[in-house]
């Protein structure tokens, strides 16, 4: 079964684009979602994110976000370090779930793959772009957040000029009618 990486910047549209697949019938998986489960739930990797950051990483056993996101975006180290635990339970977990999948190919939603070699992993690659000023203005209009956190955010993520030199599909997302047409032509080249 091929595996499908699709990413974009904060605020691309690349859960809205990942729902309009999942409505045609392609089974998708979402990696921040199911690390965040793994963070909260699997032992080992609980363990050793008390390790890395601390006791406060947990909260009555619950995953204390603002405090790790608080260290780790503003040490590269840690993030690194965060992420060499939370990544390869997450690549364990999605070889499973894709076992149990029954179509042509697998979407895999992530927020970071060409920064971290992730699309080698993938048969084909699907960038979600759109205009910089445009991603900050639904991401203030979904999120309780202010323009500097989210231009934090966007220091830790690629340009998508450097992301569209890697990627096998682009979508510009700015009309979501057009945008639904670009996953049905994509949908039928990866089907085909
Ligand atoms: P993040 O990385 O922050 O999770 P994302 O790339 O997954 O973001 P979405 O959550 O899909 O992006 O979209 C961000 C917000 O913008 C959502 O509220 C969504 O409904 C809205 N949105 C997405 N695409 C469009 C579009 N083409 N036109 C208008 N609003 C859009």
């Amino acid at each position: 079964m091929k595996v499908v990486g699709l990413t974009g910047g904060i605020g691309s549209g690349k859960s809205t684009v990942a729902t309009m697949f999942k409505n045609i019938g392609i089974p998708v998986y979402i990696a921040d979602d199911e690390a965040k489960k793994l963070m909260n739930n699997d032992d080992a990797v609980k363990q050793k994110i008390v390790a890395l950051l601390g006791a406060d990483s947990y909260i009555d056993d619950r995953l204390n976000r603002e405090y790790i996101a608080a260290i780790v975006f503003n040490d590269t180290s840690k993030l690194e370090k965060l992420n060499a635990i939370v990544h390869p339970a997450v690549a364990h977990h999605f070889d499973t779930w894709k076992r149990d999948q029954d179509a042509d190919y697998v979407i895999k939603e992530v927020a970071i793959l060409f920064e971290n070699d992730g699309h080698k992993q993938c048969d084909y690659t699907i960038l979600v772009s759109a205009p910089i000023e445009e991603r900050i203005k639904r991401v203030l209009n979904r999120d309780q957040t202010t323009r500097k956190q989210i231009l934090s955010r966007m220091n830790n993520q690629w340009d998508d000029a450097q992301k569209i030199i890697l990627a096998d599909f682009v979508i510009n997302n700015i009309d979501l009618e057009e945008t639904e047409n670009q996953v049905y032509e994509i949908h039928k080249k990866i089907s085909s």
